[in-house]
């Protein structure tokens, strides 16, 4: 089964893609904001229905361009209010989007790639490999398909008012595609999202850090799980290429001359690895003169996973002295864990064209023997 046609998804353009697309075809700019409008603003797909613009265009239209939507395949709700989507891409690739309801406000947690590259040895979607990473269209696809099951638009109650990209991939590797879907989503004329309610996570990927400021300088949250390059290493093998000292140079650009921003810090609670009094106070002293925040995430545990979650004491500890110093942080809480919707448990369908989930599998087979 292909999903694929031969007509222009209008999905993958941002106003600048939008509106270059009407000039080549001899239309005016502006058609760029009406589309975005009906496409974004009240999820129309049909350009038959789209009354601002002239029949004569609508029928081009139709003939060359389409607004197509990943195909919704499953739904699953959680106690806590958290909803997961399972959206099949192709074939052989399905990811999922999380929507997680707080009382003042809603965050999509969405994926950038199917799969991921990076083998972080605490995330379950680095055991699926890699297949791709997706389409422009395919991230803000995401929101669209969100939207619709939620029963709500931008211009209803708007009950997506964060965005993360922290589901499956690394961002900063798909990154032109990232930058066009956020692009979108901080458009006026489409999601209306701040900035700052739109938040990139990323392993680390040094270079690109900048290129994001430049491109669009949405929050940043960055992936730490460690204070120092050796431990580091094993849990974020990207910090091989980029370690430690680069990525902190990098977060202070990011943040230099945006007064009152801050980094993100992930920290990720792993049972006598990573959570000690002694690896508190070595991520205070790494911190110190970065404007940041601490978010402690529980780990969520999937199954052959290498490691548990800190008790609740040591994570109580550890936030008291990152605390004490200054620094504002947060427990990540736990949600939709009953569905397998919590940080690192999003794995979707990946037809992996690594050596990745096979060496897994393996390796798995040979403990259990
Ligand atoms: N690749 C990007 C985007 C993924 S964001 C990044 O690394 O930042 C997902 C967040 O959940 C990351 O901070 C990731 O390190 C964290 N995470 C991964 N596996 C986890 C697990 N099993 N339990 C808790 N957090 C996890």
């Amino acid at each position: 089964m292909s999903l694929s046609t031969d007509k222009i998804n209008l999905l993958n353009f941002d106003r600048q893609a939008m509106e270059a697309f009407f000039t080549d075809m001899g239309e005016k700019a502006f058609r760029a904001t009406q589309v975005l409008q009906w496409v974004h603003q009240r999820g129309v797909d049909d350009f038959a229905a789209m009354t601002n613009i002239s029949m004569a265009l609508r029928a081009r239209l139709q003939d060359t361009a389409e607004v197509r939507l990943p195909e919704l395949v499953m739904e699953q709700g959680s106690h806590d209010g958290t909803r997961k989507w399972l959206l099949r891409l192709d074939s052989g690739n399905c990811i999922e989007t999380v929507f997680i309801p707080e009382t003042d406000r809603g965050t999509l947690c969405v994926s950038s790639q199917v799969g991921c590259s990076l083998n972080c040895t605490f995330c379950s979607t680095a055991q699926q490999g890699f297949n791709r990473n997706l389409t422009a269209a395919e991230i803000i696809g995401q929101l669209l398909v969100a939207y619709r099951a939620l029963g709500d638009t931008p211009k209803g109650e708007r009950r997506i008012s964060n965005v993360v990209l922290m589901g499956m991939g690394e961002p900063l590797l798909n990154f032109d595609n990232v930058v066009k879907a956020m692009n979108i989503m901080t458009d006026d004329f489409a999601y209306g999202l701040s900035k700052r309610r739109v938040t990139l996570s990323t392993a680390g990927m040094v270079p690109m850090i900048d290129r994001l400021r430049a491109a669009n300088h949405v929050s940043l949250a960055v992936s730490l799980h460690a204070p120092n390059d050796a431990l580091r290493d094993q849990l974020v093998p990207l910090n091989r290429k980029y370690p430690i000292a680069e990525l902190m140079a990098a977060c202070r650009r990011y943040v230099d001359g945006a007064p009152h921003r801050k980094v993100t810090f992930e920290y990720v609670m792993l049972d006598g690895v990573n959570d000690s009094a002694a690896h508190a106070r070595e991520l205070v002293r790494l911190l110190e003169g970065v404007p940041a925040k601490v978010n402690l995430i529980p780990f969520n545990p999937f199954p052959n996973a290498a490691y548990s979650c800190s008790g609740p004491a040591a994570i109580a500890e550890f936030r008291r002295i990152v605390n004490e110093a200054g620094l504002v942080t947060v427990t990540r809480k736990t949600r939709g864990d009953d569905i397998d919707a919590a940080c690192g448990q999003l794995v979707g369908r990946v037809t992996d064209r690594t050596r990745r989930s096979r060496q897994f599998a393996a390796a798995q087979e040979r403990m259990a023997r």
